[in-house]
């Protein structure tokens, strides 16, 4: 029996969530397929925290999609009830020829946005935790914060389920097939039917659309949580939400790590990128080792001292996907339109996802997007947009033996 829906949405991470809720609260009929609980540690969208800023060094072309972001966040709370953004603004730190600092301050100058110049002295006196060498500059981002990415993707599935949303978890897709203008997807126990498909499926997006070659590299992160005292022991936290921002911190030319303020968990820091480049995202399961998380301490405590021997409380992998641009992908298939291939990370993904979800939806529905999305566009990638086979099915290879 093939049971049928408007759209089938394959893979229910942070994209495949907030798109699901855009299209249900639409009106469509939609089918969620996950091979794992939501919420789980394999893919990109666990880790209890994600940094979201305004100021975005990484060029202009990404403020129109944040900055609706931003306002749907704020819709998703009113309609969930769920506390997913705070807001403790960020400091975007370090060398003051970095991308960090000089991009941040170039946005906010092209943009008209508001920002703040701060020097080494002003960064240790209005963040005490701080203590950068006296030669860093940093930017203040009054509208950084960040964001819950479990609970976000609950009160997205959640909200999904009242919309009449249905979910099936558990198995992974094994194959997807054009179907006349509609599309079938067959797990490994079921065949479904719909008019659309949307591929969020995170790191395993190469396997869902092999024609397309993307240039897609997945790499392993590590992230760390720490316990630091408070300096002395009864002095307020410095680490504390209301005294410790969200901040990045190119401590190196082209280096950087990032953290946020002390919550339930302790203070969670990341080295951003270097990390080990992966064949397959079933192959990150290998835990953090001592080293790794000493070289984290190591970067810290150039602007961070109390971290450089703080204990460590946690630590857990995660993977980028990774494009060469570091521009996300939100576009059709070039030989399927009823297919819409969905991949913004990069690393900096998550801050867009309710953004994406609309973007989504409104690729599925033929509705002009709110914002242009020719940037993450599949026809910057020659040998994507030239992946053209009308007749054939793509059989999602299984996970290899790791
Ligand atoms: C360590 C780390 C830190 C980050 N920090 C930030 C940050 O501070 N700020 C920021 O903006 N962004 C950040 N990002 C990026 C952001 O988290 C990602 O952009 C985002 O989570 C990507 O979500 P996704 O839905 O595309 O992927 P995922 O969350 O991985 O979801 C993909 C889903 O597809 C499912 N799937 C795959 N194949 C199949 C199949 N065959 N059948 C069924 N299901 C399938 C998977 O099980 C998975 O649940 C970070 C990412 C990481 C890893």
């Amino acid at each position: 029996m093939t049971d049928s829906y408007d759209v089938i949405v394959l893979g229910l991470g942070a994209m495949g969530s907030s798109t699901a809720y855009e299209l249900s609260r639409r009106g469509l009929r939609v089918l969620g397929l996950d091979q794992y609980p939501p919420g789980h540690t394999h893919g990109s969208s666990h880790g209890d925290s994600r940094i979201i800023r305004e100021l975005y060094y990484e060029g202009t072309l990404y403020v129109p999609l944040l900055q609706r972001a931003y306002e749907l966040w704020e819709e998703l709370e009113r309609a969930s009830g769920a506390s997913l953004l705070r807001i403790t603004g960020g400091v975007m730190l370090g060398v003051p020829d970095g991308h960090v600092v000089q991009g941040s301050r170039q946005t906010a100058k092209q943009l008209g946005l508001a920002y703040e110049d701060l020097s080494a002295a002003e960064i240790r006196k209005r963040f005490p935790a701080m203590d950068p060498p006296d030669n860093f500059e940093g930017v203040w981002d009054a509208r950084g914060g960040y964001l819950r990415p479990e609970a976000a993707v609950a009160a997205y599935l959640e909200l999904a389920s009242r919309h009449g949303a249905r979910f099936e978890i558990g198995q992974p897709a094994a194959t997807w097939a054009p179907d006349g203008e509609g599309v079938t997807v067959t797990t490994g126990e079921r065949r479904y039917r719909a008019d659309r498909l949307v591929l969020a499926a995170g790191s395993w997006i190469t396997r869902q659309v092999p024609d397309l070659h993307l240039p897609i590299t997945i790499e392993r992160q590590v992230l760390v949580w720490f316990d630091p005292a408070s300096i002395p022991a009864d002095a307020p936290d410095v680490f504390a939400v209301d005294r410790c921002p969200v901040f990045i911190c190119e401590h190196r030319l082209g280096q950087s790590v990032y953290g946020f303020p002390r919550l339930t968990t302790g203070v969670k820091a990341s080295i951003f990128h270097a990390g080990e480049t992966i064949p397959d995202p079933d192959m990150c399961r290998r835990p953090a080792d001592a080293a790794e998380t000493r070289q984290l301490q190591e970067y810290l405590a150039v602007f961070l001292p109390t971290l450089r021997d703080a204990p460590v409380r946690a630590t857990m992998t995660c993977v980028f996907t990774n494009t060469a641009d570091g521009r996300f992908i939100i576009d059709r298939h070039p030989a399927y339109p009823q297919v819409i291939v969905c991949s913004p990370c990069s690393g900096h993904g998550f801050k867009f996802t309710s953004a994406v979800g609309e973007a989504n939806a409104d690729l599925v529905t033929g509705v002009r997007p709110h914002t242009d999305l020719s940037p993450f566009s599949l026809g910057r990638f020659a040998a994507s947009a030239a992946g053209r086979d009308a007749s054939r099915a793509v059989s999602i290879p299984a996970a290899p033996q790791s």
